[in-house]
């Protein structure tokens, strides 16, 4: 039976890009979407060209039934090995002072409480400590949780670097029951996200400040998390790669 991995947000962008390459490999891949049914249906059966066994299942991963059914899902295809980390929104650029409570709370849910909730489900299967194999975690972070995001969106960057914290901490509490936590730091790629920011150029826009002088591609960020996931990373935990052109 191959190898489980479950991506939060892989209808879109890095997630589905991850999603691909894990299938490549060989994983059988639970792929994840919120509203996005025709892309997440789309990917699934441009995936199942590598004749390995993946499903796509609708869950809002900041909610804890949603989540529950979403690993109860992963289940049914075998043994998890891996998780992604991935799903993850920002709102229009703003400055903080004009930001609301409703929006940090939503911006803070969806990106930090679905990365608890899901670890949570994951190491339950994994931790050697509860009969599991062992497993790998890849938590994709920005370079926004280093820079802050200043005039654009510090609530996206405070809860990405709350992701770093937890990443670290999660790392060093289940280092000895076979299960590594990594983080990718992804910045300037070229996915929709950059739309709910109500800038679709931002890349192209900013891209000359970078030191590599251009965006980057969510299958550039999709080999990271790969690696990171992988045996080929096999004495890397606590750890964070930057996939972000020298920033
Ligand atoms: P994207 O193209 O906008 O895709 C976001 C994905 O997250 C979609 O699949 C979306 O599902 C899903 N999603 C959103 N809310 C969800 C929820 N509550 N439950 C389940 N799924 C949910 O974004 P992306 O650029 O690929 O971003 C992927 C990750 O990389 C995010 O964590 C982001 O913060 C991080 N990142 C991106 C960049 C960049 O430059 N693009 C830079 C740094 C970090 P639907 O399609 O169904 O809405």
């Amino acid at each position: 039976m191959s190898k489980v991995v479950v991506i939060t947000g892989s209808s879109r962008g890095i997630g589905a890009r991850s999603a691909q390459l894990f299938a490549q490999k060989g994983y059988s891949v639970v792929i994840n979407y919120l509203h996005a049914k025709t892309h997440a249906e789309a990917l699934k059966s441009t995936l199942s060209q590598w004749d390995t066994p993946c499903v796509a299942v609708q869950a809002d991963v900041s909610r804890e039934e949603d989540v529950c059914r979403l690993f109860q899902e992963a289940d049914k295809l075998g043994e998890l090995a891996v998780l992604v980390n991935n799903a993850g929104v920002l709102d229009k650029q703003s400055r903080l002072a004009n930001i609301s409570l409703e929006r940090f709370r939503h911006i803070l849910d969806v990106n930090l409480l679905s990365c608890f909730l899901c670890t949570q489900a994951a190491i339950k299967r994994m931790s050697t400590k509860n009969g599991g194999a062992g497993g790998s975690i890849v938590n994709v972070s920005s370079a926004a949780a280093k820079t802050g995001a200043p005039n654009e969106y510090v609530d996206y960057a405070a809860s990405k670097a709350a992701i770093d914290a937890l990443t670290r901490g999660v790392a060093l509490e289940v280092a000895e029951e076979g299960i590594r936590v990594n983080a990718v730091r992804p910045g300037l790629i070229y996915t929709e996200m950059h739309a709910l920011g109500g800038e679709p150029n931002r890349v192209d826009r900013i891209k000359s400040k970078l030191p590599l002088k251009r965006g980057g591609t969510a299958e550039e960020v999709a080999e990271a998390i790969f690696w990171l996931a992988s045996d080929r990373s096999s004495f890397t935990t606590g750890s964070f790669l930057d996939v972000a052109g020298g920033l």
